[in-house]
């Protein structure tokens, strides 16, 4: 049964822990073994815990959150534990802004992926957990590439240690790989050791507009073929169907000669940016991320060889509904992110994806198609989510880190 608000605080207050006054009752644990006592009382009393950051996107992200007895935040554990410029490594506290370490990182000229704008503070433990890689992620990698190690507070109170602090230490099983992008729900992460890279000599985006979705992707398509050194693609959709490429190239001069050539080779390119406006262009295009977590979003993985089935598919799928689409779409990982203009029926959301799986591709919806209980195990009988539903169990077999069912 719920505890009382009331009730809570009074617990965490005799056991000398802060609590804020926030939609659920809030711990604010000073450090790991405040942290740790909180989980033990969770655990005692069956309460049900979230690990929050600050709680930007939690709508986005757990729509479920409010269904929890308790929050356990992170925001007062700020601590830089061990920059080493020379490793290109650093090791932080979870509640460290992570906007705080890319100004820390570029004194030595060295950046962290993925990057962000620095309006809204996003907590170095809530990115990870996330598990969204940014527009960087062809040049430097998927997220969970960028952690090296981490601690972690298990639901029954103990601290996991996996990884380590070093690019070389990379001994036993890659366990902080699971918690990038667990969305807390299999322990809260106390410490994390990230990967530093060293600032690009030279940055140029180069740009096309078409007037027709399907050509653009097509075009896409053939300049991932390319495979061009040091590039990032991105695709730029409005609800018209024109769309704009964009095709990063960051690196040393010789490389960016090299990329430009191969890149002239591959289709013609109406104009391009280079350094400061570059630099710009890719902060902004970075902000097609933060998707409005009220509004309905599909979210579509595949092969990146299915791109072009994929987009005709959606696109015929959209024409039949009365439905519109704009967003973007990452061509070098073939990741769509779709904001639908109208209504979308739970049928036709079930025909699409359909639709999507006959092309090995996943359909997630978010933001407000998502319902507020959503529960991909239950839902799909895809054996990719129902593996990670057992994974689930294994870190938590008492639901700790779930919310408490309506
Ligand atoms: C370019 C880009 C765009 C992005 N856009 C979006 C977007 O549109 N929507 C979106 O949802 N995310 C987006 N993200 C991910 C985003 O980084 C995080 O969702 C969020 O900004 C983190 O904010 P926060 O620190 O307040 O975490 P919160 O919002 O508080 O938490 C985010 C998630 O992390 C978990 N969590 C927080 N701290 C911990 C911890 N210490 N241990 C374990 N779990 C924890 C929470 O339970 C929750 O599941 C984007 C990422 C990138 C790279």
């Amino acid at each position: 049964m719920k505890p009382k608000r009331g009730f809570v605080h009074e617990v965490l207050g005799g056991l000398g822990i802060a609590c804020a006054e926030d939609t659920v009752p809030t711990a604010l644990p000073k450090d790991a073994e405040q942290a740790a006592r909180v989980m033990g009382e969770a655990g005692r009393r069956g309460w049900k815990l979230l690990p929050v950051g600050l709680g930007h996107q939690l709508a986005h992200v757990r729509p479920e959150s409010q269904g929890f007895d308790l929050w356990l935040s992170t925001r007062r554990m700020q601590q830089v534990v061990l920059y080493e410029p020379g490793e290109a490594t650093i090791t932080l506290q979870p509640g460290v802004i992570w906007q705080y370490v890319q100004g820390l990182a570029a004194e030595n000229n060295q950046c962290l992926s993925p990057t962000f704008h620095a309006d809204i503070p996003r907590t170095v433990g809530g990115v990870i957990a996330a598990g969204f890689s940014g527009l960087d992620r062809p040049l430097r990698g998927a997220l969970r590439h960028q952690v090296l190690g981490m601690r972690v507070l298990m639901a029954d109170g103990t601290i996991a240690v996996t990884g380590g602090r070093l690019v070389k230490n990379v001994a036993g099983f890659d366990l902080h790989r699971l918690h990038t992008g667990g969305r807390g729900q299999l322990g809260v992460i106390m410490e994390a050791s990230l990967r530093l890279h060293n600032e690009p000599q030279e940055t140029v985006v180069l740009g096309h507009a078409f007037e027709s979705v399907g050509v653009g992707v097509a075009a896409a398509r053939r300049l991932h073929s390319a495979r061009l050194p040091g590039s990032g693609l991105l695709l730029q959709i409005e609800e018209s169907g024109a769309c704009r490429l964009a095709c990063s190239l960051q690196g040393s001069p010789g490389l960016i000669a090299d990329a430009n050539r191969l890149a002239a080779l591959a289709m013609d390119f109406e104009w391009d940016l280079r350094g400061a406006p570059a630099q710009e262009y890719q902060t902004i295009a970075a902000g097609g991320f933060d998707l409005d977590p009220q509004a309905p979003w599909l979210f579509i993985t595949c092969q990146p060889t299915a791109i072009e089935a994929v987009q005709a598919s959606a696109w015929t799928w959209l024409e039949l509904h009365s439905l519109h689409a704009s967003g973007i779409l990452q061509p070098d990982v073939a990741q769509w992110y779709l904001r639908i203009d109208g209504e979308v029926s739970a049928p036709a959301l079930s025909e699409l994806e359909k639709q999507m799986a006959e092309l090995g591709a996943v359909l997630t919806p978010l933001g407000s198609l998502r319902p507020a209980q959503w529960n991909p195990a239950a839902q799909s009988t895809a054996p990719l989510r129902q593996a990670v539903e057992a994974l689930r169990q294994q870190f938590d077999p008492e639901d700790r880190f779930q919310a408490r069912l309506a």
